[in-house]
């Protein structure tokens, strides 16, 4: 039995609409892209679909009381629950630097959460104003 996914590609800003028809583990027929990319983006779509999760992390003795986070690059979509419930766990302490990981290896996708911007502590904060 076949199963048919209406997807838009991503890849590029066309945004082409895609059909893709799977039968098992391997797409059958594919139709509405423009491109080899649209291809790919539909497989991985449909077989590993991944995101990048964005979120906050609370933080303790900043100028804010959360910092934004990011995944440094996207996880499988069955782990983002997982994730965001192990970031509304935790408490990082001011400073943070742009970029600085915040959780390693999150949820054991080997992939690190970073800061999505700098923060200054609390004390640095009162002493620029
Ligand atoms: S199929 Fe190709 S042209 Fe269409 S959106 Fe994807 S990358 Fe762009």
């Amino acid at each position: 039995m076949s199963t048919v996914y209406e997807l838009i590609c991503i890849a590029c800003p066309v945004g082409c609409q895609i059909r893709a028809e799977t039968q098992q583990d391997k797409i059958i027929s594919i139709a509405g892209n423009h491109c080899k990319r649209g291809e790919s983006y539909a497989q991985e779509e449909i077989f590993r679909p991944a995101r990048v999760v964005t979120s906050t992390v609370r933080v303790q003795g900043a100028v804010l009381p959360v910092v934004p986070v990011r995944t440094a690059e996207p996880i499988s979509k069955d782990k983002i629950g997982a994730t965001l419930e192990e970031l509304a766990q935790i408490k990082v302490s001011a400073p943070i630097k742009l970029h600085q990981v915040i959780v390693e290896d999150v949820v054991g996708t080997g992939v690190d959460v970073i800061a999505s911007r700098p923060l200054m502590s609390k004390e640095a904060g009162e002493r620029t104003a």
